[in-house]
């Protein structure tokens, strides 16, 4: 047997606290995808976290804990907005194969990876080099996604403008964030609401050594006007309030 490059079985216990279980194809994948990650980061930086129990949890559980505070429905479609190197979108793929993903960033030379590693993996996904507030006016992305999910990409009222015209009404926009997120949260209140979100919840997650997480969960329970997402300038300049 070839040796692997991550502690499958750690992944898996990970993988498992969440309620998700992983087969044997999965697991082969999110190795190939630690070992290709590693490489791709000698040529181009994509990521700090570069050892493989790091990648193990700060990326993979990371990514996967969003199934245990949102069940995804079957064939649900989920954009990844600012994905960069695929998180969590393309992880979630691995776990979840039914799930039809978009993976979406301004940065051309990430999509050259996940081009790569997609391919690499046998996975079919869609992706999108674009900023999120162009492809959010574009009708092919517009209100067209159950979840639009996020990690480390702005914060959450900008965040707001980037993802919700994307999500359907009835669907959910997840924003991933660090433990604290109060302050946040209610700096974000008028935004999302003027952009047809609700907050649903705000759900907590023990990503066990590295800490605490929390997964923001914001309904779409109205379009979102056509007025946004504003040009991106605006966005900085003028968050909404
Ligand atoms: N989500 C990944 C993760 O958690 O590992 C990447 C996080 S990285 C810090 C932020 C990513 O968001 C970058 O790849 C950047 O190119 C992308 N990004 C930032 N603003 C964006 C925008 N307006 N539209 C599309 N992508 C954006």
């Amino acid at each position: 047997m070839t040796e692997t490059f991550i502690n499958r079985d750690h992944l898996a216990a990970l993988a498992a606290s969440f309620g998700v279980t992983l087969d044997e194809t999965a697991l082969d994948r999110f190795d190939a995808y630690a070992r290709l990650l590693c490489a791709w980061n000698e040529k181009i930086n994509l990521t700090a976290i570069t050892a493989p129990e790091e990648i193990v949890v700060k990326h993979f559980a990371d990514s996967l804990s969003l199934l245990q505070v949102a069940g995804l429905p079957q064939n649900a479609a989920l954009i990844d907005v600012g994905t960069g190197a695929g998180f969590p979108g393309l992880a979630l793929k691995i776990a979840r194969p039914d799930l039809r993903v978009t993976l979406l960033d301004s940065t051309k030379k990430k999509l050259t990876v996940l081009a790569d590693v997609s391919r690499a993996l046998g996975l079919s996904v869609e992706l999108l080099h674009l900023r999120a507030e162009d492809a959010g006016r574009q009708p092919a992305f517009r209100e067209q996604f159950d979840v639009a999910a996020a990690r480390a990409v702005a914060n959450l009222r900008e965040l707001a403008e980037y993802c919700l015209p994307f999500v359907k009404v009835g669907g959910r926009f997840l924003a991933m964030k660090s433990a604290k997120t109060d302050a946040e949260l209610e700096e974000a209140k008028a935004a999302v609401r003027l952009l047809g979100g609700k907050t649903a919840a705000v759900h907590p997650v023990a990503l066990y050594e590295a800490g605490a997480r929390t997964v923001i969960e914001i309904e779409k329970v109205s379009p979102t006007p056509a007025l946004y997402p504003r040009p991106s300038a605006k966005i900085a300049r003028f968050p909404l309030k």
